[in-house]
């Protein structure tokens, strides 16, 4: 079994015979319950499972969560029993695994509005980080064989990845994993924007690469003249979904994008981030406005860097990108990273992204120096206070705790709130002035005829609900008292 080698070697780091041995478990384990099992693309079933534990072996994940992506479709597609799971690998293998299940059902609709909900949605029906990972891994290789799949899933699937997978692994930190799924969804996503930009970059490329080699080959030698410790030099070239998002920004002129294929130094500490920055504008000048300085001020999701854009002088610019080995990992695995490297009197950065959510998320993380504490803090309580209630469509709205039908109908649309003459919940008749919970199916009956009453006030919870009814309730005495007055 060459492949167990494979995983077992991407993990890299230390890992214990007891580790091993559960790895080439759950290695025949879903061999066997998948055997016979074909994907779309007509390979082995088990191929999906074992890309999946790849990915996350890559990502330098514990054993229990390569273990899991191993197992993740055993419940749900094979004959094997929860049980038998439970018995043979234990009863987090199968938390985990009935998680990416779970997290399975959601589906995306393409209503923006309802986007952000689902997105922490995501997060917190799972209790735990680890399986929002593997279902990370999991998309990403059901994205690399999306061909085979029906059209207009293809395009749901592709969508979805993009609006909801995608902008978590950025939140989390994970840039790598960020870019390929964007890059694996563009093709399907947006068809034609994507031919265009391969166009575009086709000769760019080329250019950039040239202009980069020359840089690499005379800094190489600077760098070694001033004795700095270069773990390692390498270039890298711009995702192209991401590409596409900037150059709509800046008029679609690729002329205007600077880093479509960067340089990369990694050093072993700050302190040589700074000196090598030094060397590089000693011998090339630095196109203005073009530092920044990402390690003094990190950006909302954690990502540190010092980046400078220099003149070649042979007409050319060239970006270039410093940063230290633990900066590169985090740069690339983010949360996950934590799992193989630690590091100590990590500053805070300044609260100021709008997804304080995730922030907090990752902060409480960061402060952790004990993998097994950490462990157990990807277990996510950040949402204990909200509920997620769906439309009938599958939308997601979030909601405190305790929120009515009112705060939901309210969270939809005003017009909505203002006319509710019933409500069902899960498919039943429900009173209006009832609690929601967790999951809750909701759909609003209404009446032009009905109308908000002050009893109302006592059943929302939202700011938007009270608001609304407050304002109809002030417009509506007064217009009878108008009406009295005019009657008089
Ligand atoms: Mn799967």
């Amino acid at each position: 079994m060459p492949e167990i080698k494979e995983i077992l070697n991407l993990i890299g780091t230390k890992i214990s015979e007891e580790g091993q041995e559960t790895i080439k478990k759950a290695y025949k384990f879903a061999e066997h319950a998948h055997e016979g099992q074909k994907r779309m693309d007509g390979t082995p079933y088990f191929s999906h499972v074992l890309e999946t534990a790849k990915t996350l072996a890559k990502l330098g994940m514990d054993v229990k969560t390569i273990v899991a992506g191993l197992l993740h479709d055993v419940l749900e597609d094979t004959e094997i029993t929860e049980e038998e799971m439970k018995k043979e690998f234990g009863e987090e293998i199968v938390f985990l695994v009935n998680g990416v299940t779970k997290l399975g059902t959601l589906k995306y609709r393409g209503h923006e509005r309802h986007v952000e909900s689902l997105r922490k949605f995501f997060v917190a029906m799972t209790n735990d980080l680890r399986v929002v990972i593997i279902k990370f891994a999991d998309r990403l290789h059901n994205l690399h064989t999306l061909q085979f799949i029906r059209e207009d899933k293809r395009k749901r699937i592709a969508m979805e990845s993009i609006e909801v997978y995608a902008p978590l692994a950025n939140r989390l930190g994970m840039g790598k994993l960020k870019g390929e799924i964007e890059d694996a969804a563009f093709p399907f996503a947006y068809p034609e924007e994507y031919l265009e930009i391969e166009e575009m970059i086709k000769e760019e490329k080329n250019l950039y690469q040239k202009y980069l080699s020359e840089v690499h080959e005379k800094l190489e030698k600077e760098l070694q003249k001033n004795k700095v410790n270069v773990v390692e030099i390498n270039y890298r070239m711009k995702h192209k979904y991401s590409l596409w998002r900037k150059l709509l920004k800046r008029d679609m002129d690729i002329a205007k994008i600077h880093d479509i294929v960067a340089l990369r130094i990694v050093v072993k500490n700050v302190e040589e981030c700074y000196r090598v920055l030094g060397i590089i504008h000693s011998i090339w000048k630095p196109l203005p406005g073009r530092i920044k300085d990402y390690i003094a001020v990190p950006k909302p999701n954690g990502y540190r860097s010092i980046h400078t854009t220099i003149f070649t002088g042979s007409g050319g610019t060239a970006e270039i990108q410093i940063r230290t080995v633990e900066m590169h990992a985090e740069a690339a695995y983010g949360i996950a990273a934590h799992f193989a490297y630690k590091e100590k009197g990590k500053q805070n950065n300044e609260d100021k992204s709008k997804f304080k959510w995730i922030e907090e998320l990752k902060d409480f993380n960061y402060s952790l120096d004990n993998p097994d504490k950490y462990l157990e803090h990807l277990k996510t309580d950040f949402f204990n206070d909200r509920i997620f209630i769906f439309t009938p469509k599958g939308d997601v709205v979030d909601l405190p705790e305790d929120s009515s039908p009112i705060d939901f109908a309210y969270a939809i649309h005003s017009d909505i709130g203002d006319h509710i003459s019933g409500v069902k919940v899960n498919n039943k008749i429900a009173p209006i002035l009832s609690n929601l919970k967790n999951g809750d199916i909701v759909e609003i009956i209404m009446n032009k005829k009905s109308h908000p009453s002050s009893k109302w006030l006592n059943y929302s919870k939202t700011n938007i609900a009270k608001k609304n009814i407050k304002s109809y309730l002030e417009k509506n005495s007064l217009l009878s008292k108008l009406k009295t007055f005019g009657r008089s």
